[in-house]
């Protein structure tokens, strides 16, 4: 139970037996603590439902090139420069530091 797979799986007794339950496309698995982990690693890899892929795989950035035209690149999350960015907003439209403790933008931030 301490493999991070088990962030995709809820574990389940059924029928007097451990199931490992995949929280997206609900297909049971053995979920017994000796079976090991490796079947639900296979698993996280296969599954159907679109939740298990890289975010980096599906992300892309369009990038501007000193050519004037555009490429496209994997997008990486940057927490330095979103930190960059939303100081930068707060000075030059000088709103109040706490808008970012505000309920209605912190709704806002989690759904980018
Ligand atoms: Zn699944």
């Amino acid at each position: 139970m301490k493999s991070i797979v088990w962030e995709h799986f809820t574990r389940q007794e059924i029928n007097g037996e451990w199931k490992a339950i995949c929280n997206y496309c609900k297909r049971m698995l053995g979920g017994k603590s000796k079976n090991g982990a490796t079947h639900l690693h296979d698993h996280v890899k296969r599954c159907p439902k679109p939740a298990h892929k890289d975010l980096k795989q599906q992300l892309l950035l369009v990038k501007k090139t000193k050519e004037d035209g555009t490429k496209l690149a994997n997008y990486a999350f940057n927490q330095a420069l979103v930190r960059k960015e939303i100081a930068q907003m707060i000075i030059v439209h000088e709103y109040p530091i706490s808008i970012v403790d505000h309920v209605r933008f912190r709704k806002y931030s989690s759904l980018l």
